[in-house]
Order: structure tokens, then C-alpha cells, then sequence
């Protein structure tokens, strides 16, 4: 097994990292607190949306340690205040991520095609290579302004695929 064992000390965050959220803290003039500076941090420094237990685990453990009903407050408050974005992933469980890096991925994801499985409702990634070229834009309604056009391929993933048909 190569995956790192959920009772490893944390890595404390990064100083810039810490900066970063100390700066973010400070222009929302919100009191600076070790838990909202650490769980900051986190959203911060991490590329994926994390659920509530995937943020106490990365908390560095040396210091006041951060009890579980804090980090729920302070991942609340985050998303009260704007910083973070809270939403239920397809397992139901809530995942936060920072908003800069939300809408960073939702332009990321603009750029390629999707493949959504309608069985299991999750939604694939469709490398550049195996897409057609963008697909046209429909004709809107008069008034209609176009942003983007995206294209979401519907049908059953692979997993999905080797299961018995659904009655
Ligand atoms: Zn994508
Ligand atoms: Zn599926």
C-alpha cells in the first residue's frame, strides 16, 4: 500500500501558503484565529475540493489542535464570507474548495469535452485528442448573448458498463 496512512503527522502549511491566508483573513477584516488561518490554509493549498475529515486531516498537529466542530464553524464561515464554495459531490458528502480555484477549474473544464454517466451520475473528463472539433452554436432566441458552448456526452461509464443492466 502506497497510501500514506491517515494517522501521519500533517505537514504544517507552507509559509507562503500561511501568508497567503493570513492576507486573505486580514482584507476580509475578519479576526485572525489559528483554526480560520489553518483551515484557510488548506482550501489554499490544496488542488481539489476537500470534504470535512480530508481538512482535519491536514491540519498540522503540533499547536492548539483544532476540534472537529471548529473546523465545521470555520468552513461555514469561509463560505459565508465568499472564500470558499460548499457543495455535495455525487457520494451526497460536502466538499469546500477556495472560489478562485473553483472557477479556475470550471475554465479548465470549458476548454474540453465531458462524459456523463447517467447510472452512476458522475461526469468524466474527455481528453482534447478524442473530441471533434467544438460543436456548433445553436441559434438563440433574439436578445441571447453566447458565452460558451460546451459538449456532455450522456451514456453508462466503463464501472458502470461490467454491473447488470439496472431493472
Ligand atoms: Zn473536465
Ligand atoms: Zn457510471
Amino acid at each position: 500500500m502506497t497510501h500514506p496512512s491517515p494517522d501521519r503527522p500533517a505537514l504544517a502549511p507552507e509559509p507562503a501558503i500561511l501568508e497567503a491566508a493570513h492576507e486573505r483573513l486580514r482584507r476580509l477584516g475578519a479576526r485572525v484565529t489559528q483554526p480560520r488561518l489553518c483551515i484557510l490554509a488548506c482550501l489554499i493549498g490544496s488542488d481539489e475540493a476537500l470534504t470535512h475529515q480530508a481538512v482535519i486531516d491536514r491540519l498540522p498537529e503540533q499547536g492548539e489542535t483544532v476540534d472537529r466542530v471548529t473546523v465545521y464553524r470555520v468552513l461555514d464561515w469561509l463560505v459565508e464570507q465568499g472564500v470558499a464554495q460548499k457543495r455535495a459531490g455525487n457520494d451526497r458528502v460536502f466538499r469546500f474548495s477556495l472560489v478562485e480555484h473553483e472557477a479556475a477549474r470550471a475554465q479548465e473544464h470549458r476548454q474540453h469535452s465531458h462524459f456523463h454517466c447517467t447510472r452512476c451520475d458522475r461526469t468524466f473528463c474527455l481528453d482534447d485528442a478524442s473530441a471533434p472539433a467544438l460543436p456548433v452554436a445553436p441559434r438563440v432566441p433574439s436578445g441571447f448573448a453566447i458565452e460558451h458552448v460546451e459538449l456532455t456526452v450522456n451514456g453508462v461509464c466503463a464501472e458502470c458498463g461490467k454491473r447488470a443492466p439496472a431493472h
